[in-house]
């Protein structure tokens, strides 16, 4: 008999908190997905940088974690020149960072009439701009740690389907995909990957806001669209962990869609 090949080994088995203490900082953490997002990550082990602008949700946030470690950091994401010094401030306080999470996002629903340049532009600053500020201020030699971590952007099902009304919303999540195959081919000698995740229709407070703007009868025909049907904040968690997490080390450069199914059709 031959003997095994050492990669034939059983594997260990996977462990419960794979972030092990590791600091994941994560934008919009005071709502929706980045807030579900932060709770799941601070289940799996990881410490945790609330970032948004909203305190009372912060620490909300905060008060869902528990007894786990945690930050919170208020910050506007578009001001862009205080994220480098929101970074620095934090890696003094905590220690090297492992991983970013932006999850922070806006959106503007309208014609393509009256989406002028501030109107993509607003959009921009917070999905795009202040994604990359960080990912740049995170993954600074002397902020993140040496072994490696992991970035992750919330794009969207609209970075790549196409909807009316979202001409805008859509250039800045198909940037973030356009953006991390970059960012993993440019950092994976750091042991640093870069990955986006592109949610279809979740119930929170923007699609509240989205749907709200559209008949009874379209808010069914975009439910109807997602074969598995709209999904929780949770689906979303659970695959944003993974990604940021360890046990996806042989990942980069991706868009993971989560988004029961509605871009397989
Ligand atoms: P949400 O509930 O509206 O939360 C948005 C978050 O972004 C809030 O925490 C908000 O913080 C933060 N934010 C917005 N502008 C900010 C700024 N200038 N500075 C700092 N923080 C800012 O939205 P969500 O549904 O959770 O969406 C999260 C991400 O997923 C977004 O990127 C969105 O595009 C993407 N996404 C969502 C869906 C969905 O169905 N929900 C689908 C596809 C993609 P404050 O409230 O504290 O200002």
């Amino acid at each position: 008999m031959l003997p095994a090949h050492p990669d034939n080994a059983v594997p260990p088995p996977t462990p419960k908190a794979p972030f092990g203490g590791r600091w994941v900082l994560v934008t919009g953490a005071s709502s929706g997905l980045g807030r579900a997002i932060a709770i799941e990550l601070s289940a799996q082990g990881a410490h945790v940088v609330l970032c948004g602008r909203d305190e009372t949700r912060l620490a909300e946030t905060a008060t869902a974690l528990g007894s786990a470690t945690y930050r919170v950091l208020p910050l506007d994401l578009s001001n862009h020149a205080e994220l480098v010094p929101a970074v620095q401030r934090i890696r003094a306080d905590v220690g090297p960072l492992y991983g970013l999470c932006h999850a922070a996002g806006v959106v503007q629903t309208r014609p393509l009439a009256s989406t002028g340049v501030d109107v993509v532009r607003a959009q921009m600053d917070v999905n795009v701009f202040a994604g990359l500020e960080l990912a740049r201020a995170v993954c600074r030699r002397d902020v993140m740690d040496a072994s490696g971590g992991s970035l992750l952007f919330l794009s969207s099902v609209y970075g790549r389907a196409g909807m009316a009304g979202l001409v805008g919303y859509s250039a800045t999540k198909g940037a973030l995909v356009a953006a991390v195959r970059a960012l993993a081919v440019e950092l994976a000698r750091r042991n640093i990957r870069a990955n986006c995740l592109s949610p279809g229709l979740v119930m929170t407070a923007m699609t509240e806001q989205s749907l709200g703007l559209l008949s009874a009868a379209h808010v069914e025909h975009l439910k109807s669209a997602h074969p598995l049907g709209p999904g929780l904040p949770t689906d979303v968690a659970h695959a944003a962990a993974f990604l940021l997490s360890p046990l996806s080390r042989w990942i980069t450069g991706t868009d993971l869609p989560v988004d029961g199914g509605y871009t397989a059709q």
